[in-house]
């Protein structure tokens, strides 16, 4: 296939033409819950860019929501999923088993930041590993409660959503929900000017108070927050946590899913922390676009569960994991959590720069290749979701797939493919800054 270039262009204006057509087509077939932030629609993509049916080419600083890390169409993963869809495309796991699968848990062994003898349950989305995880905390422990953080996101299913925190859009209307999991305050350093030690005593209290550390299974938490915000705790807050789920044998689940597989610059958040989790639930990134997650854990913790008590129909498919092993591989070649740690480099710079001149934005955060500003009014510190989508909206439409997020809706984040262009990538963040500039 050709090489697609890798520059921004705008052959019509977006949404284009083809567009708007589809746009039509979509309004009568697909279900108006599901909605997307871009007006357009993708034909293809590599790199930095994404080619959209009119043909313009568009700055990806969203990765498909940290999921081509490797750059969509890598082609190591291309030619391992060619040649895995010729040979074998499903058996099974469960039926007739396969090598792929086990190479996917030996290398996340070897990965996974938690020393040991480790396990692993392929599935195929974020949600269903965290899913996963639970059951296997309280088949473990033989407690059902579960905790997990303000600002939390953890998935779209009916345990899932109980454990994430923001109603709207994710559980509005679509109670009730799953029982045992309590909600405890977390870190959130831009607003609660606690630090690490201050916070985990207050997310502590609640524990023993509220649920009590005996009735506990796990407590889950991302050690950056996704969706809530792109939240880094404050120093130490995670390792008090952990500390105190071992002294209460209580699992210690960090859901890795958006911070995994060399986003931050590690191949997992956890390391940044000096934290041992006793499970770690993966997705997005690892398997370069495919659908495939993880569940990887202390082997007497994930091997407590009766034979049959895990698995799905395609949980851990070939081609998934043919394309797992090969995104894996392309991040080790290419030393992509290297290449994270510039990304961080050159955009927190740019990002100060624009700060200096605009102090509507009031926090700059993150790690590695997993960066936010947080819009506020300078006066009160008050959340600007306003000022956010209007300036994200401006700079779609400018060519740039840009991604909000946060509780209060004033977070833009930044997402880009590991592989993209410091060019590329300067451009877009430009876009973006100047967007927020002209509002
Ligand atoms: C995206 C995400 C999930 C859910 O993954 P899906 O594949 O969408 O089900 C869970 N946890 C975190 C931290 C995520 O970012």
């Amino acid at each position: 296939m050709a090489e697609l270039p890798q520059s921004r262009h705008l052959a019509t204006e977006i949404p284009g033409p083809k567009a708007q057509e589809l746009a039509k087509r979509r309004a009568s077939s697909v279900a108006a819950g599901v909605s997307s932030l871009m007006g357009t629609y993708a034909v293809r993509s590599q790199d930095g860019i994404v080619e959209d049916v009119d043909g313009n080419r568009l700055i990806d600083l969203g990765s498909g929501i940290a999921v081509t890390s490797v750059g969509a169409s890598a082609p190591a993963v291309v030619d391992a999923v060619q040649t895995q869809v010729a040979e074998l495309t499903h058996t099974c796991f469960m039926a007739t088993p396969y090598e792929g699968y086990i190479a996917v848990a030996e290398k996340l062994a070897e990965l996974a930041p938690i020393r040991g003898e480790l396990r692993t349950a392929l599935f195929n989305s974020g949600a269903e590993a965290v899913e996963n995880a639970v059951k296997i905390a309280r088949t473990h422990t033989g407690r059902q409660a579960v905790a997990a953080l303000d600002h939390a996101y953890h998935g779209r299913t009916t345990l899932t959503m109980a454990l994430t925190a923001k109603s709207m859009p994710y559980k509005h209307g679509f109670g009730p929900f799953a029982p045992e999991v309590y909600r405890i305050p977390g870190s959130y350093p831009y607003r609660d000017q606690l630090d690490g030690a201050a916070a985990a005593e207050r997310s502590i209290t609640t524990l023993e108070k509220s649920i009590g550390a005996g009735n506990l299974a796990a407590l889950i938490l991302e050690p950056i927050q996704g969706e809530g915000g792109f939240i880094v705790p404050a120093e130490g807050y995670i390792k008090r946590i952990a500390d105190w789920c071992k002294e209460n044998g209580v699992v210690f689940i960090a859901d890795e899913i958006q911070t995994g597989f060399a986003r931050t610059g590690a191949w997992f958040a956890c390391e940044h922390e000096g934290v041992e989790p006793d499970i770690i639930t993966t997705a997005k990134g690892i398997a370069g676009g495919m659908p495939l997650s993880g569940v990887t854990g202390r082997a007497e913790i994930m091997d407590s569960v009766h034979s049959g008590g895990l698995g799905g129909t395609y949980a851990g498919s070939p081609v998934s994991c043919a394309a797992a092993l090969a995104a894996i591989s392309t991040m080790e070649s290419q030393d992509l959590s290297d290449r994270a740690r510039q990304i961080e480099q050159q955009v927190v710079a740019q990002l100060k720069t624009a700060q200096e001149k605009n102090p509507r934005i009031g926090e700059i955060r993150g790690r590695g290749a997993m960066l936010a500003i947080e819009l506020v009014d300078p006066a009160t510190g008050a959340p600007d979701a306003q000022l956010t989508n209007t300036a994200a909206e401006a700079a779609r439409s400018a060519g740039v797939i840009t991604l909000t997020c946060g509780t209060y809706g004033n977070v833009i984040r930044f997402l880009p493919p590991l592989t993209i262009s410091d060019e590329l990538l300067s451009e877009g963040i430009g876009v973006v800054v100047d967007a927020i500039a002209e509002v």
